[in-house]
Order: structure tokens, then sequence, then C-alpha cells
């Protein structure tokens, strides 16, 4: 950055996905991301982007990502169940089951979704020298003010 020239690191998608599946910040692989178990903190505290983006309501696809793959995941394995214990599957368990382990399942795959959606975001519309100097300075993102690349 001796010119003045902001240089933007861009992992690979491979990257991006693999660092969003251990729970760590998909940009930098930074650990430590997460303020609760549910709540991820403002910045990533090892390479300050905001994870957010800036943007509000940034996570709203994070809850449609995680509903469709925790039932995806539980479609299969109950379709799985019931052809194995075919022709006379438990159908009282498999309801009970099944309802526990779909609330359960978006609640464990939540944090998940949540990196892996930023992750897939940082895919299409990676960091722009821009965007980094508004994370950096603290600059009003908002309407799109600092424009992605
Ligand atoms: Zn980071």
């Amino acid at each position: 950055m001796t010119d003045g020239t902001v240089v933007v690191a861009r992992p690979s998608i491979t990257q991006l996905v693999v660092r969003a599946l251990q729970l760590r910040c998909p940009h930098c692989g930074g650990r430590q991301i997460f303020a609760s178990v549910f709540e991820l903190k403002d910045r990533c505290p090892t390479c300050g982007i905001l994870l957010e983006r800036g943007e509000p309501d940034y996570f709203v696809g994070a809850y449609l990502f995680n509903l469709i793959a925790v039932e995806l995941i539980l479609f299969f394995c109950v379709c799985g169940f019931v052809y194995v214990t075919w022709p006379d599957p438990p159908w009282d368990l498999i309801t009970y089951v099944t309802a526990f382990l779909m609330l359960t399942g978006c609640m464990f795959c939540y944090p998940f979704a949540k990196t892996t959606w930023l992750a897939v975001d940082l895919a299409i519309r990676p960091l722009s020298p821009e965007e980094l100097d508004g994370h950096d300075h603290g600059g009003e993102v908002g309407e799109r003010a600092v424009p992605h690349v």
C-alpha cells in the first residue's frame, strides 16, 4: 500500500465456504466472530470488515437459507428411514422425532447459515477497496454510497 492503492484479498469460493463452515470469518479466516451463539460481532476482530457489510437486515437471507438446508436434510433422512423400515414405518415416531429435529436443527445450523450466507455474498459481491475503506473509517454505507465491485 505504498502507492496509495488498496489491495483487497479475494479468497476463492472454496476458501470462503470452508472458513464459513468452521464458523470463521470467510474473508480472512479469523476466529471469534460470534458475540453469542446466534449473534455475530459487528466487525471481524482480525480483519475489521463489517460482518453485516453495513446493510440493515443483512441476514434475512440467512434465515431462508437455514430453513431450506435443514428441511432438505430432514427430508432425505426421513425418506431414508421410511425406506429402511418399509413396509411398516413407525409413523408416530417419525412425526415426533421429525418435529424435534426440525426445531433443534434450525437452531444448531443457524450460526453456520449466517457465516455461509456471508461467504456466498462475498463470492458474488467481493469486497471493493471503497467498501473496505468504508469499513475501516466507519463511513455510512447505507444507500450503496460505497459501491461493491
Ligand atoms: Zn476477518
